[in-house]
């Protein structure tokens, strides 16, 4: 009897799991999370996001994107004929962040402000190397524009005409978010592999628009909106330390990720959350899903990416190849080979 109702069973189920299965896979064709980011950076020239080496002897130099654009991430390795002790260093004004690839390669991360003028701007370098060497660099690189469209939305007049509660709220969501940036960053990045896209849709609007809410507000879009109904799930694009989930007034339901290095991601209006503050969490983990939550015309995803006090263009990270060191380190000074006369 048994071994009769079983197979019948399996018979009854196996419809129901053939029909999830193309169910799942039918859904709708978009493209690969690089080629999504280049379109998102046309109108640059292919070096603009190539690795560049700059001569900045004896240190072995590598910058990426090569040509930097406005709301990039910019990378910097420094690789010296000796261990590196410390190294610090600016571009555009703005402070990168470092971190250790090996003993003789480290890694500065920093923004470039989507504010930068176009135009030569300093990449100024500071490292020490075992022994006492200190070694200053300075060089021009040439920001590229990026072409930021205008907008015009409309949206609830609560967000133009605030009321008492509301600026309450905003004030509170303020110091929730500047607690946040007072704690910082891990040092050491928790990167492993390449970021990729937390959900694959469409975009719906781009990084570094100039919008205007209801003809009054004016702001920068410093993020990248992606396509997206109520539920669709959104997924960590690397690993990271969730370091705030909260409804917040202008960005609705929203979630911070530490990748470390000062580097961080952050999505917006969202409508549920799968992770709390302190949470460690792996590349592709559920976050949450999207929503239509705070200042929104609909449903999305907005993704945002901060370092070094700069929202930048999330799609530069999705270009930069973050599994190996962009420079070799040059061969050994004299300094570091011990000099024993033999007898
Ligand atoms: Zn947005």
């Amino acid at each position: 009897m048994h071994r009769l109702l079983l197979p019948l069973l399996a018979l009854i189920c196996a419809p129901a799991l053939a029909v999830a299965q193309p169910a799942a896979a039918a859904a709708p064709a978009v493209a690969d999370a690089a080629t999504q980011a280049r379109a998102e950076l046309a109108g640059l020239a292919p070096e603009a996001i190539g690795v560049r080496e700059i001569d900045a002897a004896p240190l072995a130099v590598g910058v990426w994107p090569g040509q930097p654009y406005q709301g990039a991430l910019l990378v910097v390795d420094v690789a010296a004929p000796a261990p590196i002790v410390s190294a610090s260093g600016t571009f555009a004004g703005a402070k990168l962040t470092w971190h250790r690839l090996d003993a003789r390669t480290w890694r500065g991360m920093g923004p470039v402000p989507n504010g930068t003028p176009a135009g030569p701007a300093a990449l100024a370098l500071d490292v020490s190397t075992k022994g006492g060497a200190k070694i200053a660099r300075s060089v021009d690189l040439e920001v590229q524009p990026l072409d930021f469209a205008t907008d015009e939305l409309t949206v609830d007049a609560k967000f133009t005409q605030l009321s008492k509660a509301a600026r309450a709220q905003i004030a509170r969501d303020r110091k929730l978010v500047a607690a946040m940036w007072k704690k910082g960053s891990r040092p050491s990045p928790l990167i492993r592999g390449n970021f990729v896209l937390p959900r694959q849709d469409r975009t719906t609007a781009p990084y570094g628009t100039r919008r205007t809410y209801n003809g009054q507000l004016k702001s920068v879009h410093e993020g990248w909106d992606i396509g997206g109904v109520v539920g669709d799930e959104i997924r960590s694009p690397n690993a990271g330390v969730v370091t705030l989930v909260s409804n917040l007034y202008y960005s609705g339901g929203t979630v911070f990720v530490d990748h470390g290095g000062g580097l961080y991601t952050a999505y917006f209006h969202m409508s549920s959350f799968a992770v709390k503050p302190g949470d460690r969490v792996k590349p592709g983990q559920l976050l949450g899903s999207v929503g239509k939550s705070g200042r929104v015309t609909g449903p999305h995803l907005h993704w945002a990416a901060k370092i070094g006090g700069h929202y930048i263009h999330p799609a530069s990270l999705l270009l930069f190849d973050f599994t190996r060191p962009m420079v070799k380190p040059p061969a050994e000074g004299p300094e570091v080979v011990p000099a024993r006369a033999t007898r």
